[in-house]
């Protein structure tokens, strides 16, 4: 059985307060299930609470083993590393996955810089759980046991990854943080910088890019993509890294998902709105398409 429990589903920065606790206030953070393994998407802050689950004492009687993906090292995507308890226990063995760019420190180095005394009361040098660091460009992984994640970049303001997990015929699609690619080139004639070649080549970039974003969806039980903005909001968000609702609903039509989850919600979006925003892309796709949409919510967890 593959499933996923969505433990923080905020982008940007947490915000708790009382126009959020329905659909909560933790940023980025998911658990997927393969039967009894254990794989956690990024590590915002909701993983403090998924990290003092697992040390509750039902939990706690099995070591915590976990394969952890980031998709990227912007801060809400890692900021709950030093508050997730089992770093602390011996026993704890954890493999942190991610992309870095070439200039960039490694990934142990740009996780670990929080735990310094500059950030943080504990350092990097005294966790006691084993914890080992893999760099990965786009590939497909043997996780073993019949577990394959296959990666793939995103269009995102820093190198981010989006990873397919595929488990006994179905698949769980990430796709965060993301928004679509879009031609970069003047396509105005009367620009100055108009080039008739330039902005054509540029199309055609564009085109093959979100193409290959739509196929690496293709046919997933369970899409999770960022949805920070809505339409209107994304106009004056050009270039942010972030997808509109729509585009994700559009996306996953055209990639015959079945059940589309929009996170990385935009921190000033309240419950009330977040409720609004669902009934009606709920009421605009009815009868076109049998894909199931939701807002993610803390909380929530659905099997693919
Ligand atoms: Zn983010
Ligand atoms: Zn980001």
């Amino acid at each position: 059985m593959l499933s996923v429990r969505f433990w923080g589903v905020r982008g940007s920065i947490p915000c708790p307060g009382k126009t959020t606790v329905v659909y909560g206030g933790n940023t980025a953070c998911l658990e997927i299930r393969a039967d009894d393994r254990l794989i956690i998407v990024d590590l915002g802050s909701g993983i403090k609470p998924l990290g003092d689950w697992l040390m509750s004492p039902e939990q706690r009687k099995k070591p915590v083993d976990a394969d952890i993906f980031i998709s990227h090292t912007h801060w809400d995507h890692i900021m709950g590393f030093p508050m997730f308890t089992p770093i602390f226990i011996p026993s704890t063995k954890l493999r942190i996955w991610g992309p870095v760019s070439y200039e960039d420190d490694d990934l142990e180095a740009i996780v670990g810089a929080q735990l310094t005394y500059r950030y943080w009361p504990v350092r990097l040098s005294e966790l006691s759980a084993q914890i080992e660091y893999g760099q990965i460009k786009e590939t497909t992984l043997d996780l073993g046991g019949g577990l394959m994640v296959s990666t793939k970049y995103m269009n995102h303001p820093l190198l981010c990854m989006g990873y397919r997990f595929e488990y006994q015929g179905k698949a769980i699609v990430t796709a965060f943080d993301h928004e679509p690619f879009r031609n970069l080139f003047p396509t105005d004639p009367a620009d100055p910088g108009y080039d008739e070649e330039v902005a054509r080549e540029g199309e055609l970039v564009v085109k093959e890019e979100n193409e290959k974003i739509l196929r690496f969806f293709q046919d997933a039980d369970i899409l999770i993509h960022d949805a920070q903005y809505t339409l209107p909001e994304y106009q004056t968000h050009l270039g942010w890294g972030h997808a509109s609702c729509e585009h994700a609903i559009e996306s996953a039509r055209r990639s015959q998902v079945k059940k589309l989850f929009l996170i990385h919600h935009d921190p000033n979006h309240t419950d009330q709105q977040l409720r609004e925003l669902e009934t009606g892309y709920r009421l605009a796709i009815r009868g076109k398409t049998a894909m199931e949409l939701f807002m993610a919510r803390e909380g929530m967890a659905m099997e693919a």
